[in-house]
């Protein structure tokens, strides 16, 4: 029988209306939580991701500030900027795209984001606080995959989770978050010896790889909920993921289209983490 496809773009409406009552009820108080976005150049990729961003922010009701930038800024007029960022009022969460031209350092610039607006969940601060389940902005679109999940009704406690994939964005912190969600959790990486073994006993496969159609049906347990996080540009400009969606398709209980499945749930919990960002603003300035 063939899977369900998980309909990502349905769940991110969801969870937007949701998101979008509490921006109203703050508004009401006075308060409009507000996200900075620093884009630096002209790739075509990162434009695209930040105007996704901007119209997120326009449907909740968040009020959005994009800062255009050439590549030939320097990193000190970078982090500078930054830093009036972190002490705008009007400004509670800050997003800067990656990737960044390669004479300014990403760490440098996310180290220069205050954790209190660091949205993106890319503060080693945050991360840390994610990492023993402290109060923090999770990382979107490991957030996004955990949500998506639970919504969907699968129970992840108890099953067997692997990840495929070891970055900082996306496979290690999917993985912490499946792993205090009680799964039992494996990561593969490039050196993974024998992956199809592997991923064969997931209950809940995760591809975030970035490599075009890499996983089949010969990696997949009949039954598995598989969510394939890649984002590939095809010669013709077609985006596919990491997962063979038509072979997998007919083994998997569950799976996530691309485009369509973890794309929109990572916009949202950018606007999710942004509406918290606002709310904690609004509630320290009351005390
Ligand atoms: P990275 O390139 O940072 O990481 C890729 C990971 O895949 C690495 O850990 C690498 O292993 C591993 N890998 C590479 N080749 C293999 C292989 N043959 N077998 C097993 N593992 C392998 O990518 P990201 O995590 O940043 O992104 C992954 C994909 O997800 C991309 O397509 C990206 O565009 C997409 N993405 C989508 C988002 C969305 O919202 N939908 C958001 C973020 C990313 P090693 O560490 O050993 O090198």
């Amino acid at each position: 029988m063939s899977a369900i496809v998980i309909d990502g773009k349905q769940i991110a409406r969801d969870i937007r209306e949701e998101i979008k009552n509490e921006v109203a009820e703050l508004q009401q108080q006075g308060f409009r939580p507000g996200l900075a976005v620093i884009l630096v150049g002209e790739d075509p990729g990162s434009q695209s991701y930040v105007k996704g961003k901007e119209k997120g922010c326009e449907e909740v009701g968040i009020y959005s500030r994009v800062i255009r930038k050439p590549d030939t800024i320097s990193q000190a007029e970078l982090l500078e900027m930054i830093e009036e960022l972190n002490a705008d009022e009007q400004i509670h969460g800050i997003l800067v795209q990656l990737p960044l031209p390669s004479h300014i350092s990403e760490q440098a610039v996310i180290d220069t984001i205050s954790p209190l607006k660091d949205v993106d969940g890319f503060t080693p601060i945050n991360i840390g606080n994610m990492l023993i389940g402290a109060e923090c902005f999770l990382p979107c679109t490991p957030h996004g995959i955990v949500e998506m999940v639970k919504r969907i009704g699968v129970p992840i406690a108890g099953k067997q989770v692997v990840v495929v994939g070891r970055s900082n964005i996306v496979g290690k912190p999917v993985s912490m978050l499946m792993l205090q969600e009680n799964a039992t959790v494996s990561i593969c990486h490039s050196k993974t010896e024998n992956l199809a073994g592997i991923t064969k006993q997931a209950d809940i496969l995760i591809v975030a790889v970035g490599r075009a159609k890499m996983i089949g049906a010969e990696h997949v347990k009949p039954g598995a909920v598989v969510i394939d996080v890649g984002v590939n540009r095809l010669e013709g400009k077609k985006l596919v993921g990491d997962v063979r969606f038509d072979e997998v398709k007919e083994i998997a209980s569950h799976i996530t289209p691309v485009p369509g499945g973890v794309g929109p749930m990572t916009i949202t919990m950018l606007l999710k983490n942004t509406l918290e960002a606002g709310k904690r603003a609004a509630k320290a300035k009351v005390l």
